[in-house]
């Protein structure tokens, strides 16, 4: 049993003060792997403080200061980065070669990619051609961030590297869930030399630590990615105080297929959604697909259901693992049973586990086809491998369908014709548009709208969701 009960506040480990035992556990085996602590007031209080007190040297640190600490944190990082694999596929469940690919990944290309965001970055500029006023970007001060447990170093590269360049000091509250990835971001950022104080990190859960952030009166920001439940009451919680709140919240992405889409289109779509398990905010949920290929994509999706393996995350390969948490795997089945009983044709997997899996909380890549916009499935976020199929027959339906959501982060659209890519890329309202399988770039923003949440990561918007802009006038020029 891995022990990591301790805190890091103001670049030490300490013991915690207010502090109650949680087990991790491997949801692979449904068993205890490691244990931490969860803090309560006197640990928030101690890492607020220890932000606080270091905010002014670190804003005042010359930026290229602070971006050789994010240079060193890379380095790091990578030499860390099989460490971090083991981490992240112990504590949620993704198989160890997908840890290693995608999501350790992903915290390196964030890196990198404020990094090169960075180097163009206006801190300072004048307003026109006259002279006299002048913007200049502030740090907001100490920032809290919590963060989930389905990207856990996605999630906190996002958050940490852009709040350290723009000179803000923070405290991080990870998922209790999937809180070991987060200790050895600890330990990675303790080892790039960051001055005491920059980052700290408490373990809690949402109702202790977690609000105890979002209310905190020395706490400027609080920039969460979760569920738009802990959204909503991390928004009610920080009023107060007027704090700035960034959310990035769960989704419930349309992926409009036309007739003249690629060949691979469904089987591509249909991959993405069993990705990590279907435990992704942005994953293609809802397939819509024009009636003349409808009946083919349905037999595509079913064949991809059938062909994705699942298996143990400490296993090698390309399958994919249990979803994380026995409540997970409890919602997921009630959701199958849910599309089951409103009338949805269940063309692959189903309830229970996969053939040869008794234990582990792993589930049936699932697909169900005439899905109608109004079952639950089709607008409940199920964050499980589970596909909605529904066809529709003229564009104006498909868009319509594809905007009827309370949700607005990620939609995809595939089709051979640049008039139909551009003006669903328009009119679909959600934060982000992928057009034939291919991924945003480096650097571009991530968010949703609506209940999506209102945060803008990665880039120079990530960098910019940390400063205030402060007007001067007569500014000698
Ligand atoms: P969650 O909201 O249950 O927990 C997320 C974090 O918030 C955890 O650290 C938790 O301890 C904390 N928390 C919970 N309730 C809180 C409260 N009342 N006050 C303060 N903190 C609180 O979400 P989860 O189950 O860990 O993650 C899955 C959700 O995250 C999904 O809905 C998914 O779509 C969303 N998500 C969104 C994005 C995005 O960028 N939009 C990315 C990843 C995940």
């Amino acid at each position: 049993m891995i022990e990591q009960r301790k805190f890091y506040i103001n670049g030490s480990w300490v013991d915690p003060i207010a502090g109650s035992d949680c087990e991790v556990i491997d949801p692979s085996i449904e068993e205890p792997v490691a244990v931490i602590s969860l803090g309560g007031q006197a640990d928030t209080d101690a890492a607020v403080a220890a932000a606080k007190a270091a905010l002014p040297a670190w804003r005042a640190l010359p930026v290229d200061e602070r971006i050789g600490y994010v240079r060193r944190i890379l380095e790091v990082y990578t030499e860390r980065q099989h460490d971090m694999a083991k981490a992240v596929s112990l504590e949620m469940g993704a198989p160890i070669d997908f840890s290693l690919a995608e999501q350790v990944d992903s915290g390196d290309w964030h890196i990198r990619g404020f990094l090169e965001a960075v180097k163009n970055f206006e801190w300072e500029h004048r307003l026109n051609d006259k002279p006299g006023t002048r913007i200049i970007k502030d740090p907001i001060g100490v920032v809290g961030m919590i963060t989930p447990w389905n990207w856990p170093m996605n999630q906190v590269t996002l958050k940490t590297i852009p709040a350290m360049m723009a000179g803000c000091t923070m405290v991080l509250k990870p998922s209790e869930i999937a809180p070991l990835s987060s200790l050895l971001f600890a330990e990675i950022v303790d080892a790039a030399g960051v001055p005491p104080g920059v980052f700290n990190l408490v373990n809690g859960d949402g109702l202790g630590v977690g609000t105890q952030l979002s209310v905190h009166p020395d706490v400027d920001m609080v920039s969460f990615t979760g569920s738009t439940r802990a959204g909503i009451a991390i928004s009610k919680a920080a009023a107060d105080t007027l704090k700035r709140v960034s959310l990035e919240l769960g989704g419930k992405g349309a992926n409009i297929v036309f007739a003249d889409a690629d060949a691979e289109a469904v089987h591509r779509g249909a991959r993405q959604c069993f990705e990590n398990t279907g435990q992704s905010c942005n994953s293609p949920t809802r397939m819509l697909v024009e009636r003349s290929r409808y009946e083919q994509a349905v037999e595509q999706a079913t064949e991809v259901a059938r062909d994705t393996r699942v298996a143990s995350a400490s296993e090698s390969g390309g399958h994919i693992g249990p979803l994380v948490s026995e409540a997970q795997f409890n919602k997921v089945q009630a959701l199958i049973q849910t599309g089951i009983d409103e009338g949805a044709r269940l063309v692959a997997g189903g309830i229970g586990r996969p053939d040869g899996l008794n234990r582990g909380y792993f589930v049936r890549p699932t697909v169900f086809a005439d899905v109608t916009p109004d079952m639950t499935i089709m607008r409940e976020e199920i964050f499980g491998p589970v596909l909605s199929i529904m066809p529709f027959d003229a564009p104006d339906e498909a868009l319509e369908i594809a905007n009827d959501t309370v949700y607005g982060l990620t939609n995809y659209v595939q089709s051979s014709d640049p008039e139909t890519l551009k003006r669903f890329a328009r009119d679909l309202h959600s934060g982000m548009v992928q057009m034939n399988g291919k991924s945003r770039g480096q650097g571009a923003p991530f968010g949703g709208v609506g209940q999506s949440g209102n945060g803008r990561e990665g880039g120079v918007w990530g960098i910019e969701e940390f400063v205030e802009i402060k007007s001067v006038g007569g500014w000698p020029d």
